[in-house]
């Protein structure tokens, strides 16, 4: 066997680069019993030519890439306020697309599908299509469409793709092996990890009963009703809408605990400083920007493609701080409790009980994580534009 079926010690992310890359058309995504997209190989499709295996972070570290500590950084909002609100952060993803779509090149990205509840990626090369990619879906994308961006490269279209650091990587290589990298742009976002579509379930079915509905209208996973920073789940339903708080919404708290997450986030090594994507796009968390409520980005330009690409577009530039002050403030080393996230993985996989999960790795955390999320929760009771004035203010006694 020389495909990617053969075990190592790593984990697969779903990156979904030797789906993308196959001959054979032999390997789908498809989702485990603990709600992860892997990669699955239809043995009698296979030929064993082994380019699965070349283009797989499970099989060899990929390496050649930039370290974003030697990178320019910048500080960016899009010029349209309507933009900035719709996305997660300043709205760069959007402008970037934008530009790509204006001289004609296709833009591959993440939209949420309201059919199936999954976020996936998506071609397109339609301006009016463009603001279902807007704003982060905090899930794992079904990247099945990557194979098909690699085929319009293959007949000479150029594209702009966007993704987590892992697809990106898992892309980068592919195009390489392919001779295609020159046809691509490639912007990874800064990734804290995906949770399981156990607990996107679990949610759902809340918000559904809420709001007496079977399909959503629209989910909006960062509404930024009274600010950037508050982390508001927005689903609507016909007239009905469900606006879902970091403080009470069991996603939010299960996401940002960092134990229920795919293991490939675990230890990944993608989402560090090293990448081999053109740009790399974040919130620009910590001190500097606390007073904004309505978003920053932070740009990494890696190449001098990502470099040219942001050249072309007109966005209000803020005074960026240094790389390492800015990635003070990011989540970029490994989770460190292994044991705990996969005592809890084995739970999910046997129970497929979201519930059942967390009572697990609750039971087993410190005081001082018991006590914080007490505090979390209680903070719930105050009104959200209360919430963010106080965390405001806060920040200003701290910067003086
Ligand atoms: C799972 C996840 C974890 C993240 N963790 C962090 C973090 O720890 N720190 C941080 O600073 N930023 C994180 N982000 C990125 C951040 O939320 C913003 O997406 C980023 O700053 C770009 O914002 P924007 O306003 O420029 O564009 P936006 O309009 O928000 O554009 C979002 C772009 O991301 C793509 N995208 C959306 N959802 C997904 C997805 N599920 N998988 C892959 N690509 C997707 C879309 O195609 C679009 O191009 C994360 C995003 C995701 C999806
Ligand atoms: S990590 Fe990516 S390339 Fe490797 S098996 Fe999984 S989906 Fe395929
Ligand atoms: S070995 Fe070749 S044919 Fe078989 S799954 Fe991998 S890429 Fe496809
Ligand atoms: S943490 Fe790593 S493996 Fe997990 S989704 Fe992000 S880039 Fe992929």
């Amino acid at each position: 066997m020389n495909h990617i079926g053969e075990q190592t010690n790593s984990p697969c992310s779903g990156c979904g680069a030797c789906a993308a890359v196959c001959p054979q058309n032999a390997i789908s995504l498809a989702l485990d019993d603990a709600g992860f997209f892997r990669a699955v190989v239809q043995e009698d499709r296979c030929v064993d030519c082994g380019l699965c295996q070349s283009v797989c972070p499970r099989f060899s570290t990929p390496n050649g890439g930039k370290d974003l500590r030697e990178s320019p950084l910048y500080a960016l909002q899009s010029k349209n306020e309507a933009t900035v609100l719709r996305c997660s952060s300043g709205g760069i993803a959007h402008e970037l697309a934008a530009d790509c779509i204006r001289q004609g090149w296709h833009v591959c990205g993440v939209v949420y599908n309201p059919q199936n509840d999954r976020a996936e990626h998506r071609l397109t090369s339609s301006m009016k299509e463009l603001s279902g990619l807007d704003g982060s879906k905090y899930l794992q994308s079904d990247t099945s469409a990557l194979r098909q961006a690699l085929e319009l490269a293959r007949e000479g279209a150029n594209l702009a793709v966007f993704g987590t650091p892992c697809q990106i990587a898992g892309l980068a290589r592919a195009a390489e092996k392919l001779g295609l990298r020159d046809r691509l742009l490639l912007t990874e976002i800064f990734c804290h990890g995906v949770p399981s579509y156990l607990l996107w379930e679990h949610q759902c079915g809340r918000m559904k009963q809420k709001l007496h509905t079977e399909r959503f209208d629209r989910v909006q996973f960062r509404y930024k009703k009274n600010d950037w920073h508050s982390y508001c789940l927005r689903a609507d339903a016909g007239e009905r809408s469900f606006f879902g708080a970091r403080e009470t919404e069991l996603f939010w708290q299960v996401f940002f605990e960092n134990v229920l997450l795919n293991d490939a986030c675990f230890a990944c090594e993608m989402r560090t400083t090293v990448s081999l994507a053109d740009l790399r796009l974040g919130d620009y968390w910590g001190r500097r920007y606390q007073q904004h409520s309505d978003g920053v980005s932070a740009v990494f330009a890696l190449t001098e493609r990502g470099e040219e690409a942001l050249r072309c577009l007109d966005l209000r530039s803020l005074e960026p701080g240094t790389p390492e002050e800015m990635l003070q403030a990011q989540n970029m080393d490994g989770y460190h409790d292994r044991a705990l996230h996969d005592g809890a993985m084995e739970v999910l996989r046997q129970t497929r009980d979201i519930a059942a999960a967390v009572k697990y790795y609750r039971s087993r955390e410190g005081s001082r994580q018991t006590l914080k999320r007490a505090l979390l929760q209680a903070s719930a009771i105050l009104p959200d534009g209360l919430r963010a004035r106080l965390r405001k203010a806060n920040s200003s006694r701290k910067l003086k």
